[in-house]
């Protein structure tokens, strides 16, 4: 697909076959990694290990972008009309309001922009590098050629590099070759057909599907494979989200509406009122501005912006605006456990050996604990069993305990709560950690991952023995263990054993506690099968015939916060469906303690699961239901199976195997603190606290949104059916009623006054009770019958008799109507009109505070509780009194200053508005309540 010169093709060839010596002198650096200066330097020189994505569009189009639109081009050409037919004022008017309209749009948009982007900056990678002869953790920004790094199974690859190790490494490189199998690396130069087929080198942007590697960078940043690439594809692409979709059909469908509304006028002006041509164009242009939908869509898009700020800031990044749609219409969220739901802050409270239980008390990580036995005084040096199972669990351990110098409470752990739960407990009994690591060196070591679901190391113990470590899931070590250590002595297990420590487990089980099994072998070097070198030593050969120690039991809370979020799932009609790699009666206890599902509920384990049919999955997901002891392979299989019941998907991951899962719901969400690289990069979302609630915060904070669209649309939408009513009348009156409200008025209002309060409207926080909602139908459309209905027949239609009456009232007071004519020109009618402008703004100010909830009351949320809205009715006064007061304005705008009398009519409107609603309000909560 890509082509590129023959000499950039030798470059990667040519440093695959060097040897590793020529390589070090090439890039001047050793196994010992650059010094601290060497790296500086070359980072300041060749500059930050980043990928400029494509080019965007430049600016400028997105600028002239915002003039272009159905609904700008009816702007352009109504203007031209209106100066055509001599009105001057009014088209320049409609010209100016196309051009704050776009400079608007595109201001917003850049805004949205810039928040999303600055998301992205909140996740950064690191990578291990080894400099001055010392691992340490950087940025992979800071990454420079010549730097040796290690890669683990899920990392991204940050730069081209030149495998100098490499233990079972395979990697996926679908987003340079888009082929989807993972290909071996190892470290032996090996030629392949085609591009990127070398095999001891790795490639920027590619992720390590499995194994351990290290690795020298060869190139960074834009230098890279991936970078040229990035620089030959253009535009970035993107995507129309369904609400876009909407929305795009919504504004073409609305300015439709309007243009026939406009021709039905214009015909109407000449034959009811036989008016000239010129002046019904021109009475019909009022009709069409009035029902051009201007600044939806951008006020849409910073809608949608705003909602991803508040989400971040509760600890939810979502990568596109599009997601905030999505997770408002969430129907099911298939979640982790560990970590998710619980805190993953493990402690070793029970250990469980053949015949003997302890209980392990004390708290702190040195010394200060003690191993309590419970049936009798017990001290564990003089347990050889109890020596040998902490002796497992901290050498087949890959977490380390950093205590902080100033307060010994405040530790780091680097690695996995549930390995530092165990080096905590060898810290209580006294075992020096350290030590022991060093005193025994590691050969070897099978990683942990979630299919197998325990982890195997090997050991140098002397001359002639090594040692095999396996920490586990409890029912997967007792199957491939064939021997017991009971009391000091190995001897053959026998299914009443198996059974026994089951048993336990049961029952710790039962209180939501989480166990692993422990379990070893020895290896006599001289006499055993065993292939002499540890490298040729398989997984499967290893991991059998193993001798079973005993269980380490650990407790790991639900986070406190869990409850109240469930239970928000629950009312909010959402699932919740646990899915975790945990036994399957600790998963049920937690599922239960903290309200996830009633006893009552199903639990599916991973090798029931596998037997079910598809049909028979279908059935049990419509009840309560747990899935445990799964592989996250079968994740993907639960997700696809609810999409297919119509479920609008959520579903966590952390580790490489979630990715498909998570790519395949409809919001994939990563675990920002423990998840992989993989992960992440598969997920809409990442969890920066790797917290279920925070979950449900981002689903409220997406509901949120989308109800605020509505709320700004029912404000917008109602406003025009108080500009049209005057030209109604005028009509239905075949001209007895002179125009009330003139079309430089209509403008006003639509463009002026109505934008700031609208805007506001978008940034409302979310109405009590959103969450007791059940989720919006997928196909459900943004503008319902109910908004359609309030805004015409309610709202809309209040508006124009209040304003309509304004009208009136101005005639009275100054002209004597009805007994004598209403005004049809000079200063009395400018004033009518002026009224009938001031009464419709009035009429605004109670509607933007009623369409501030859908039913609940705003005295409960506050009156002043939304400043953007507070600040945009201000705003709306002060445009209006100008409008009156200037003399210069007063010219343009046809309008006339207004007396007391007015404006003690003008500030009675909005609060009968405003209780009248309230009182329709409670209703219909009343209604609701029943
Ligand atoms: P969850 O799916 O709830 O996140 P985990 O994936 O953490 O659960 O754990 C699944 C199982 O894997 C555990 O029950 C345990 O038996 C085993 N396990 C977890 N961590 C380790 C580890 N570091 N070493 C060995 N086994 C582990
Ligand atoms: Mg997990």
């Amino acid at each position: 697909m890509i082509t590129m010169s023959t000499n950039e093709k030798d470059n990667t060839s040519l440093i695959a076959k060097m040897s590793v010596t020529q390589l070090y002198q090439k890039f001047d650096t050793s196994e010992k990694g650059l010094s601290s200066e060497q790296a500086n330097l070359l980072l300041e020189k060749i500059g930050k290990n980043t990928i400029q994505k494509g080019k965007r569009r430049p600016q400028w189009i997105i600028f002239l972008k915002n003039f272009t639109s159905l609904m700008a081009i009816l702007l352009w050409v109504s203007g031209f009309i209106a100066i055509f037919a001599q009105m001057i004022e009014l088209g320049i008017a409609i010209w100016a309001v196309n051009i704050i309209n776009g400079v608007f749009s595109f201001w917003q948009e850049h805004a949205a922009q810039k928040a999303t982007d600055s998301l992205l900056k909140m996740l950064p990678t690191y990578t291990q590098v080894i400099r001055n002869g010392e691992t340490e953790q950087i940025n992979s920004e800071n990454l420079v050629p010549g730097d040796i790094f290690t890669i683990q199974a899920g990392n991204s690859i940050s730069a081209d590099a030149r495998i100098l190790t490499a233990t079972s490494f395979q990697v996926d490189e679908s987003s340079l070759t888009g082929e989807s199998v993972q290909v071996s690396k190892k470290s032996e130069y090996q030629h392949g057909e085609g591009r990127f087929a070398e095999a001891n080198m790795v490639f920027a942007g590619t992720i390590a599907g499995s194994g351990t590697a290290t690795a020298l960078a060869v190139a960074t940043g834009m230098k890279t494979e991936f970078g040229k690439i990035a620089k030959l594809t253009q535009a970035q692409k993107t995507t129309t989200s369904p609400l876009q979709k909407e929305l795009n059909r919504l504004t073409h469908e609305l300015s439709w509406i309007a243009i026939t509304i406009g021709i039905a006028f214009f015909i109407a002006a000449i034959f009811f009122v036989h008016y000239p041509v010129a002046k019904s164009f021109i009475f019909a242009l009022g009709m069409i501005v009035a029902f051009i939908p201007e600044g939806l869509l951008p006020t849409v898009t910073l809608s949608l912006a705003q909602g991803v700020t508040r989400m971040a800031k509760k600890h939810a990044l979502v990568k596109e605006l599009n997601s905030v749609e999505t997770l408002g219409e969430t129907t099911v969220i298939c979640s982790d456990k560990t970590g998710t739901l619980t805190q993953n802050q493990m402690t070793v409270n029970h250990l469980w050996l053949p015949g003997k239980e302890y209980t392990v008390t004390g708290e702190g990580y040195v010394n200060n604990g003690k191993i309590e036995l419970n049936q009798q005084k017990f001290d564990y040096k003089n347990d050889s069993d109890l020596q040998q199972l902490l002796e497992i669990t901290v050498l087949n351990n890959n977490t380390k305990i950093e205590a902080s110098q100033k307060d010994s409470k405040n530790t780091k752990i680097i690695g996995t709560p549930t390995e530092a739960a165990l080096i905590v407990l060898a810290e209580k009994a006294g075992i020096n950690v350290d030590a022991e690591i060093k005193k025994v060196p590691r050969l070897k070591e099978f990683p942990f991952d979630s299919d197998r679901k325990r982890m195997t190391t090997v050991h140098q113990i002397d001359e002639n023995h090594r040692n095999i470590y396996v920490k586990g899931s409890l029912d997967g070590i007792l199957k491939i263990s064939d021997s017991i250590l009971d009391n000091g002595q190995v001897r053959s297990i026998t299914n009443e054993d198996r059974q026994n420590a089951l048993d336990a487990d049961e029952q710790y089980s039962k209180q939501g506690l989480r166990s692993l099994g422990i379990a070893y072998r020895t290896i006599n070097t001289k006499t055993s099968s065993m292939p002499a070198n540890v490298k040729d030593w398989t997984l499967d050969d290893t991991e059998q015939h193993l001798i079973f120690v005993g269980t380490t039991v650990m407790a790991d809370p639900p986070r406190p916060e869990i409850y109240e979020a469930i239970q928000k799932c629950h009312n909010a009609n959402i699932k919740v469906i646990m899915v975790t790699g945990d036994g399957a009666v600790t998963a049920k206890s937690i599922a239960v303690k903290i309200g996830v599902t009633s006893n009552d509920a199903r639990v599916i384990t991973g090798d029931e699961l596998s037997d079910m049919t598809d049909e028979q999955l279908i059935g049990a997901l419509k009840g309560e239901i747990i899935f445990a002891r799964v592989a996250p392979e079968q994740k993907y299989r639960v997700v696809t199976t609810l999409q297919s019941l119509g479920h609008v998907v959520a579903s966590t991951g952390d580790g490489v195997n979630d990715a498909p899962a998570l790519k395949k719901a409809d919001i994939g969400i990563a675990m920002g603190v423990t998840g992989t690289d993989v992960a992440k990069d598969a997920a809409d979302m990442i969890l920066t606290d790797d917290n279920f609630a925070s979950i449900v915060a981002a689903i409220e904070e997406g509901r949120t949104v989308y109800s605020n669209i509505q709320k700004f649309l029912l404000y917008i939408l109602n406003s025009n059916v108080s500009e049209a009513a005057p030209s109604v009348l005028f009509l239905f009156s075949q001209g007895l009623i002179p125009l009330p409200l003139t079309v430089m008025q209509i403008l006003t209002v639509d463009l002026g006054t109505d934008m700031l309060p609208a805007l506001g409207l978008g940034a409302e926080r979310s109405e009590p009770g959103i969450m007791d909602q059940p989720p919006r139908k997928r196909k459900a459309h943004l503008l319902n019958r109910s908004i359609i209905w309030k805004a015409f027949a309610w709202y809309g239609l209040v508006a124009s008799i209040i304003s309509s009456g304004a009208y009136f009232f101005v005639n009275h007071l100054n002209t004597g109507w009805p007994a004598k004519a209403l005004a049809a020109s000079g200063l009395d009618y400018r004033e009518a009109t002026t009224m009938t402008l001031a009464a419709i703004v009035f009429c605004q100010i109670g509607a933007a505070l009623n369409c501030r909830t859908q039913i609940t009351s705003l005295f409960k949320i506050g009156i002043f509780s939304n400043h953007r809205v507070m600040l945009g009715i201000l705003f709306e006064i002060c445009l209006l009194a100008m409008l009156i007061y200037i003399p210069f304005l007063q010219g343009v705008f046809n309008t006339a200053s207004l007396g007391w009398q007015e404006w003690l009519f003008l500030i009675c409107i909005p609060a009968p508005l405003v209780l009248v609603e309230e009182w329709r309000k409670k209703l219909v909560r009343n209604y609701l309540s029943k």
